[in-house]
Formats: C-alpha cells, sequence, structure tokens
C-alpha cells in the first residue's frame, strides 16, 4: 500500500512517498551504465555522471548545511539516487517498480531501507534533486518530520546555498503579502495531514515559516532547532506553534517584520 506523504510546490511533480520492502536494483546491480558514491550518496544513472560531479559533491555538503543549520544529525544510513536521461525511461521504471504512484518528476521513496530518490534530466533536475535529497537526508537522521515542515525545509534547501536566504520564487509573494500584514497560518499548516490537501500556497507558507526561523529573530531559528533535537531524542515535540508563541509571544507580528525589511 502506497502512502503520499508530501509533494512538491506549485507544479506539483515531485513527490515523497513511503513504501514497504522495495524490491528494485540496488547499489551492486551491474545494470547502470554509471555508478558513482558522493558522501552518503549512492549515485546510479544511465548516463555519464563527469559533468554533475561537482553538482553532487554540492548535494553531499548538503548534509553539512543541515547539520550546522538545523542541529540535526547526519543521515545513518546511505541515500540511492536513481537518475534517467530521458523522462521517458524515468517513467516507465517508475510504473514497472512503483505501479499506481501517479506521474511526478522527481520521487523521495522511503521503505524501511535507505531512502531513494528518482529523477530525470530535466530542466529542473537540480532544483528537484536538492528538494529530494533534503526529504532523504533528514529522513535519514530523524525518526520523523511533520509534513508542512518537512516541505518548508526542502523548500529552503533546494535553492543553491547562495541564493537559499535571497533568491527563492517564494520570496516576492511572501513579501507583497506582508506589506498587507497577511500571516501565514502555521496552525494551519500544521493541520494538514495528508498530501492530497497540500495546495502549492501551503508549499510557500511553510516555506515562509521555515526562512523566518532560520533568517528571522534567533529565539524562532533556536526553538525550531530544539523542537528537531526533541523529535531526534524521541521526544514528543508538541506543536512547533506552540512552542514558537511560547518565545515569542508577538510572533505575527515579528513574522510580518521580518518579510517587510
Ligand atoms: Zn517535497
Amino acid at each position: 500500500m502506497l502512502e503520499f506523504q508530501s509533494i512538491r510546490w506549485v507544479s506539483l511533480l515531485a513527490v515523497m512517498v513511503s513504501v514497504g520492502p522495495y524490491s528494485g536494483p540496488a547499489l551492486g546491480d551491474h545494470r547502470w551504465p554509471d555508478q558513482r558514491q558522493v558522501g552518503p550518496l549512492l549515485c546510479h544513472a544511465d548516463f555519464p555522471l563527469d559533468k554533475y560531479l561537482p553538482f553532487f559533491q554540492e548535494i553531499a555538503e548538503l548534509q553539512t548545511d543541515l547539520v550546522a543549520t538545523l542541529g540535526v544529525g547526519k543521515t545513518r544510513e546511505y541515500i540511492h539516487l536513481y537518475l534517467f536521461s530521458k523522462r521517458s525511461t524515468y517513467q516507465r521504471y517508475l510504473r514497472e517498480h512503483f505501479p499506481g504512484v501517479p506521474y511526478r518528476r522527481a520521487l523521495f521513496v522511503k521503505g524501511h531501507g535507505p531512502g531513494m530518490v528518482f529523477a530525470y534530466a530535466s530542466g529542473d533536475f537540480q532544483v528537484d534533486l536538492r528538494h529530494e535529497c533534503t526529504h532523504a537526508l533528514l529522513h535519514g537522521s530523524l525518526p520523523m518530520v511533520p509534513l508542512w515542515l518537512d516541505e518548508g525545509l526542502a523548500e529552503y534547501f533546494e535553492m543553491p546555498a547562495d541564493q537559499r536566504q535571497r533568491g527563492s520564487p517564494h520570496t516576492g509573494p511572501v513579501r507583497r503579502a506582508a506589506l498587507f500584514r497577511r500571516v501565514a497560518d502555521v496552525q494551519s499548516l500544521e493541520a494538514i495531514t495528508g498530501i492530497d490537501n497540500m495546495s502549492g500556497r501551503d508549499y510557500r507558507q511553510a516555506w515562509s515559516w521555515v526562512h523566518f526561523m532560520l533568517h528571522g529573530p534567533a529565539a524562532a531559528g533556536d526553538e525550531l532547532r530544539s523542537f528537531l533535537g526533541d523529535i531526534q531524542a524521541h521526544v514528543p515535540p508538541g506543536r512547533l506553534s506552540d512552542r514558537l508563541t511560547q518565545k515569542i509571544p508577538d510572533l505575527n507580528r515579528q513574522f510580518v517584520r521580518h518579510f517587510r525589511r
């Protein structure tokens, strides 16, 4: 039984699914014309990876960024990347191994074993891989991540490191909303239980809270790290919105201020 847990914003072309035991190709499977290991990433591709190696190195460094920024541990497992040069081959492969999963441009699959990321060399290849690998690295370290926060973090880290703070396409709409003092409702995000209920707007709002916590008041970032630390320690974390409000009583005002700057 496939269970959808999250989906990318706007185009809704990439998705994370949780599945049972997986019987697809493993690292030692020599059907893959090119295979490389870069940090925790085990890359399998049906095309030469040489020109992508600097990019994979960047993705591997995402691990360092997550540890440094969020205070989470390193992934405890390898992440398998299955990469295809053509969309048609990618689609055929997924149909064969994950029948019933609707087409998405990229996919993170988490079963009982290591996380797996599937993608093809589309124009959004690098953004998709950063996004899905963020999910994979977080889930390789933490026992769970709340759906909205998982997506907010993936949206944040899908940008190249030097564009995360100011270069996201989400910035403009969120800043415009802040001009009218419109605040993304974090409680509504927390109430989302399934992928089907998460819209492009929800993805943007999830990103905005992550941006606020990482670049706004220090207390917000501290609370995010503390929240993730509790999850890592298997301590029930409660609701992040409650914790933030406790630390920052005028939370919504601070949120608006952050994006009006
Ligand atoms: Zn996602």
